[in-house]
Parts: structure tokens; sequence; C-alpha cells
């Protein structure tokens, strides 16, 4: 009988790099169009628009009564983060070792938090002594003393700041976030009592979940928050709203964001904390519009096109939760027919799961060798790839274009698959 004692350890190469390519272009930043036609690229191309993310940033920062932490996970890429600072954005909220030191090397200035409920000691540790994170949120017993002991550990005082997660009820998100991390009311009041005597600073969080339509998600969270508060009888200085806020896609239109700012400002002013400060924590709604991505045609079968991006590659969402996106096409030199079609897209492994429904509305006459940009795709597009089937290469150029946030969308009664 043999007994296995190694694990036979593959781990699965992420993401190799994106290989950036902006210096054949005259202009410093060409146009999605330019690049096509200069490239005739057979692998995807993400065109990211850092003077549009960076235009966002202000936007929310402007709008937004409170500190604006970005999610990192959203989109860590170097481009998007410099584009983000020079947008005003100064706090990041990091959930690993990785994000944090990415930070911190490239913005000395950085407001660091470390907002994932499950850590690692030592990244505890370092993130800590070396990067200065102050910060950290929790939804247990046991992580309040993890943190405690490893901070303890280092020797290194400063003001700790604890945030404590309250979980909340399924609500009408795209992307539930419930279940997996925040702690019950009451096991919330707990915590924060307990926390209070060690923490400099001590806050409440949530995340009402991703592409979050409903700007009331917000006021019964915020409810949901101040039941806690006065349950737990402590001063409470932060109040973080968290993540979730919506952008546009072909079949989803959400409120401005002033509705959901004039909520929050609301909800936050029923809990009666004048000294306390409001966070949030937005990822989606402050890169998507940022890149997008330009995939080939490599086959159309009927209502099916074949292309060389996937859910195994930037794609994911669109297979996964079947997100739609805005999409054009790209021909260069060539015209294209004025009669517009519903279509599915497969993605280029071998994984008959690899595929986007859509559908996604496109010139009647598209074939192989022709593009289709897909906007929308700053925010979890590039993050999620993988090496899986070999399809890892893709190339960053930064462009001058207007965002790709919406692509003409004639009702679902006139989409049919094309024949
Ligand atoms: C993912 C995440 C965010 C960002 O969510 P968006 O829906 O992209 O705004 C914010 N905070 C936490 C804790 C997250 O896990």
């Amino acid at each position: 009988m043999s007994v296995v004692t190694s694990v036979d350890a593959r781990p699965r190469a992420a993401v190799s790099p994106l290989r950036r390519e902006v210096s054949d272009f005259p202009l410093r930043r060409p146009t999605v169009d330019q690049v096509i036609e200069a490239a005739r690229p057979e692998e995807p191309v993400h065109c990211l628009r850092p003077g549009v993310i960076a235009a966002t940033a202000r936007d929310f920062l402007e709008a937004f009564p409170g500190d604006v932490l970005y999610a990192v996970k959203c989109n860590p890429d170097p481009a998007v983060l410099r584009a983000l600072h020079d947008g005003g954005v100064r706090h990041f909220d990091c959930a690993s070792l990785p994000e944090i030191r990415r930070v911190r090397d490239m913005f000395p200035d950085a407001v660091i938090h470390f907002m994932h409920p499950v850590k690692a000691r030592g990244a505890i540790r370092e993130a800590w002594e070396r990067h200065g994170v102050r910060d950290f949120v929790l939804d247990s017993a046991e992580e309040l003393a993890k943190i405690r002991n490893e901070i303890a550990a280092t020797g290194v005082s400063g003001s700790l700041g604890l945030i404590v997660r309250i979980a909340l009820p399924r609500g009408g998100a795209k992307l539930d976030l419930s279940g997996k991390f925040g702690a019950e009311a009451d096991v919330a009041a707990d915590l924060l009592r307990a926390a209070r005597g060690c923490a400099k600073t001590l806050g409440v969080s949530f995340h009402v979940g991703s592409q979050c339509l409903d700007p009331l998600a917000w006021r019964d969270a915020l409810d949901l928050a101040g039941q806690v508060i006065r349950a737990a009888g402590v001063a409470i200085d932060v109040v973080d709203v968290g993540g979730g806020f919506p952008v546009a896609y072909p079949d989803q239109e959400p409120p401005a964001p002033g509705a959901f700012f004039a909520e929050i400002e609301e909800g936050f002013d029923r809990l009666g904390l004048p000294r306390a400060r409001l966070w949030a924590e937005p990822g989606r709604a402050l890169v998507a519009s940022g890149a997008s991505v330009v995939v080939q045609v490599q086959a159309r079968r009927g209502g099916m096109l074949y292309v060389n991006d996937g859910v195994y590659g930037s794609l994911s969402d669109a297979g996964v939760l079947g997100f739609r996106y805005p999409v054009r096409m790209l021909r260069p030199g060539g015209s294209a027919a004025e009669q517009m079609v519903a279509f599915s897209l497969f993605g280029p492994t071998c994984d008959s799961a690899d595929v986007m429904r859509g559908p996604f509305v496109l010139p009647a006459d598209i074939a192989e060798g022709d593009w289709i940009e897909i906007g929308q795709l700053g925010a979890y597009g590039a993050c999620l790839r993988t090496a899986f089937n070999g399809f890892d290469r893709a190339k960053i150029v930064e462009v001058a274009d207007k965002p790709v946030v919406g692509s003409p969308d004639f009702g679902a009664e006139s989409l049919r698959i094309a024949a």
C-alpha cells in the first residue's frame, strides 16, 4: 500500500501579466480603432482609459458625503490605481498582502484598510509593522483575538482601528455577498463592546452585494447597523456602507448615484452619530467604465460567435452571471450592415461552459476576422483571468476614447438569435 506523502500541488498559474503595448503609436494615447487597425490583434486587447477612471473617481469623491475607499480587488492594475490616485482617491480597501504591498509601493501617502474578515496571521503582522495599516475588519471573536495578538507580537505601537462587519439578509443585488462574511446582529453588538476597549477607532461595516440597483438596500442596512450600535451601547467612530454601487449595462439602468447617496446620508443621520465618519468601499462604480476588451471573431456559426476571450478570461461575469455588456463591432476600413441582430459568444477554451449568452446586439453581417469591443469591463474583468487551456495572453493599451457604456438595445422582443 502506498501512502501519499507529498501533495502534487500544481498551483493554477493565475494570470500571466498583461503585456503593455503603447509604444508604436505616435499619439501618446491612441483610439481603440487606431490600435486595432495597426495591430490587427489575434489576442484580446484590454483598452484602459485612465482619464475616464480619474474623472469617475473625482465625481464619486465629490458626491459621496464621507471617505471613499477603493476596493482594490475589482481591478488592481497599477495603471488603474494610478488613475484613481490622480482622481483623488487616497484610501484603499485591501483584502490581501499582495494588494497591500502594491498600494504601499505605489503610494506612500495612501491610507490602507485591511478589510478581509479572515486574515492570515503573518499578513496582519506585516500589514501593521511594514505598511502602516491601522484599520482591520473582523466578524468574529476569534479574529479579534488574532488581530490583537499578532499586532502585540510586532512590538510596534499605533492607533488601532477595528471595524465590525455586520451580516445582512439576502438583498436585491445582482451578486449576493451575504452568507460568507458578517456577524449576526447580537454577535456584532458583543464584538463592538469587546473591541471598544482596544480600538482607537471603532466602526461598523456591511456590504449590500455587488451591482445593487436598489438605494433602499442601504437604508435597510443602516437601520440594522443602528440596532446593533444601540444594542452595543458604545461610542462609534466609523460607519462604512461598503461597496455595491451599480453601473449601467444594456439591460440594467440604475438610478443616478445621487439617489444612493441621499439614502445613505439620511440613514446615517438617523443613527444620530454626529461625530462618526462615513466610509464607502466602491469597486465597480469607480472603474467599470474605465476599460474595455477587444476580442476577435474566429468563427461564426449562425447566431454563435466564437471569440478569443471567455469565462476563463475576462468575461467571467458574462458567462457565470449572465451579465450583458455593451458591445460594438470594429472592422477597420470596412462598412457594416445596418441591421442589428442578437448574438451569443463562445469563449476559446474547450469547456462547453465557456459561453456568454448575452444577447449581444451586433451588425447582422459580423463575420470571422471582425473585432468586438466589449465595454464596462474595467470592473471584474482582467483581474479574473486564468491560464486555463493556454489562453492567458492578452495585451493592454491605454487609449483616449470615451467609454463604451451603452450599445443600442432594441428591447427584449426584438432580440432574436440570428439564424
Ligand atoms: C468586493 C468588495 C467591495 C467592492 O464591491 P463593488 O460591488 O465592486 O463595489 C467592497 N468591499 C468589500 C468588503 C468587498 O468584498
